[in-house]
């Protein structure tokens, strides 16, 4: 058992100083993180009033000795630190030895501890920091500590206290970030008589991101995973129609330890780039396991910042995670029907490969068809290589899409389709395994296959093709010259920025002449893109125009979304049985999920989900 020393000033100087107790969600934080540390397995929290007049935590870690429970509430009294070498490598979630005596003396406390194997507990009791009362007794092993009457011997304090709701969130926040870092752990959170959440504890993430964040969230998860060796990644992030508005989702924990990190954040949603709405951001759930001595997380008071020493290693190693499961072949949309709430068809996704959502606790592993995912304490990293001339590994090959023929060709034409087929086979190449049963409001082809039937946005789709195809296409696009080449007026600053842009529009294509003073005269587009090329031109200045006021980032991108929003084959207009053929083709074959802008190009329904809507079932 680890013995408390009282940190030398020299060592305890070293730490980043700052309030640890800022509100009673700070307490929850320190004194869950103490049981953590201290090895339990069954954690209680219960708190009353937001937790101001009461939070309660009660473990079954090593407990403390009578000793040190008389010392653990001195400033810069820890078992967790000796030296400042200790500082440069820290494997525990408390290192600082003030949390104890920073809440003690802004509150009453009352301590009883056991430790493991002793014959008897001690009680011990503080106001203001002050011990009223110690001496022995009878308690389990382990640790409780009830913090009364928060910041009422600091009047100043309690003005900036918002109101008990917001508190007690607050505190189950801390409490869920918490849980949620340690699935090993059983919490059980109490509100004012309530409870608030139970994590199982039976360590494997699944259950617990269940549990904690719920079903609807969980069902709309993809497992990740990624190493390089000396950083790894695991866990959980979102489908891509299922972002928020917000990054509140967003949680990642690095070593065990729950963070905010711009860097991750970054990471996570490039991996969402071209397949998330702008204004969506995508949630998680990871892991970033790499060695303590790789991360400092002495930079910040509460420790919710860390510095990594190799960034780029931790952002990729975020990125590569989450683009492997947004690209592994399960990746697909689901709709809920009307009044259904348990139609969610996404929950068929259980037996698409690489799709495995996150099951209910408890539920048998083979109920969804895969074997149950790694439990926390296992390192389940053995993913084949991947992106090898980065040095870097990722667990399902993200695939490399050729810039194919029939992308670039704009709507189908028969002929064109026949140039298409793959030469080897001889068979219609999409019929197979579903079957086209028409095209309902222009818009929506329906397509049977198996016990489902699939509904596919045909813009949406056609829009996604063109813009991967053009998206393969490293530098400069293949342009067409326009049999009769189109004029546009654009007005004199959209003038400027069109000549300000000249390099890059010619890069995509684009070849653009003056033609008196407030005229240009289109010559060329980018290759197969069809149709009128000036509502294009017209919606690239408007976003050259917002590219100008600052967001530059991704501009070739949006540029290539609006060429292949314009290009693709519009809903509401009637399309060859070639066109449709061709397109549900690629949608069928998993080739095609999501449309640039984040929504999805197909939605499923089983028989099943049919059936139970016409109460068959
Ligand atoms: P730190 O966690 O930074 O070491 P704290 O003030 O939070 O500092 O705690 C002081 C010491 O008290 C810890 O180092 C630990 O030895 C002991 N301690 C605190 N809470 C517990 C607990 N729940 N179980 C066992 N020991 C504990
Ligand atoms: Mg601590």
């Amino acid at each position: 058992m680890a013995k408390i020393n009282l940190l030398q000033p020299h060592v305890a100087d070293l730490i980043a100083a700052g309030e640890v107790v800022e509100r009673p969600g700070s307490v929850v934080k320190e004194l869950l993180e103490n049981s953590i540390d201290a090895g339990a397995r069954n954690v209680t929290l219960e708190i009353r009033d937001g937790g101001m007049t009461y939070i309660r935590v009660t473990d079954d870690g090593f407990g403390m000795t009578p000793e040190d429970a008389g010392i653990a509430f001195t400033r810069h009294a820890t078992s967790k630190l000796k030296s400042e070498r200790d500082l440069e490598a820290i494997g525990t979630l408390g290192f600082r030895g003030e949390a104890l005596a920073a809440i003690a003396a802004v509150s009453r406390i009352e301590m009883m501890t056991r430790e493991r194997g002793a014959p008897d507990g001690i009680r011990i009791v503080l106001e203001a920091g002050d011990i009223l009362e110690m001496g022995p007794w009878g308690c389990p092993e382990g640790t409780t500590i009830i913090v009364r009457d928060l910041f009422y011997n600091t009047p100043a304090r309690l003005k900036f206290m918002k109101s008990d709701k917001a508190e007690g969130s607050n505190c189950v926040f801390a409490a869920l970030c918490c849980a949620l870092g340690r699935p090993e752990v059983s919490l059980r959170c109490i509100k004012d008589g309530k409870e608030e959440f139970f994590s199982p504890g039976d360590g494997r993430m699944d259950s617990c991101i269940y549990s904690l964040l719920g079903r609807d969230m969980a069902a709309n998860m993809l497992e990740c995973h990624s190493s390089d060796g000396a950083v790894s990644v695991r866990g959980y992030v979102s489908l891509p129609h299922a972002g928020r508005g917000n990054r509140s989702a967003q949680y990642f924990f690095c070593n065990g330890r729950y963070i905010k990190s711009k860097t991750l954040q970054a990471a996570l949603e490039q991996a969402y780039k071209n397949s998330m709405m702008t204004g969506r951001f995508p949630c998680c759930v990871l892991y970033i396991e790499m060695s303590f001595a790789a991360v400092d997380v002495n930079v910040h008071p509460t420790k919710r910042e860390v510095k990594f020493s190799g960034e780029k290693r931790v952002f990729d190693a975020v990125y590569y995670a989450a683009l492997s499961a947004l690209s592994s072949d399960g990746n697909t949309a689901e709709i809920r029907l009307s009044g259904s709430t348990q139609a969610v068809l996404g929950q068929k996704s259980s037996d698409f490969r690489g799709h495995s959502p996150v099951s209910k606790p408890g539920a048998p592993a083979q109920q969804a068809g895969k074997a149950p995912p790694p439990r926390a304490e296992e390192s389940p990293f053995r993913a084949p290589l991947r992106e090898e001339e980065r040095g870097y590994q990722i667990s399902i090959p993200i695939p490399r899409k050729e810039p194919s023929e029939q992308a670039l060709a704009g709507p189908l034409t028969p002929e064109k389709q026949e140039r298409a087929l793959p030469p080897e086979s001889g068979e219609k190449p999409f019929g197979d395994g579903f079957r086209i049963v028409g095209e309902v409001l222009n818009t929506y082809i329906i397509v049977e296959q198996g016990d489902a039937l699939t509904l596919i946005d045909k813009h949406a789709a056609h829009e996604r093709i063109i813009f991967d195809s053009l998206k393969a296409q490293p530098g400069e696009l293949m342009s067409q010259g326009l049999i009769l080449p189109a004029t546009f007026s654009p007005g004199a600053e959209d003038m400027e920025l069109l000549f300000e842009n000249g390099e890059l529009l010619a890069q995509l294509g684009f070849e653009i002449e003056p033609y008196g003073e407030d005229t240009v005269v289109i010559r060329a587009v980018p290759a197969d893109t069809d149709g009128d090329p000036v509502p294009t031109l017209e919606e690239i200045l408007e976003k050259l125009r917002a590219g100008r006021a600052g967001d530059a980032s991704g501009l070739r991108d949006r540029l290539l979304q609006t060429i292949a929003c314009k290009a693709a084959i519009k809903a509401g207009r009637r399309s060859e049985p070639a066109e449709l053929e061709s397109l549900a083709g690629r949608v069928m074959s998993g080739e095609v999920k999501y449309c640039p802008h984040g929504r999805p190009v197909a939605v499923t329904l089983t028989r099943k989900e049919l059936d139970r809507e016409f109460k068959r079932i």
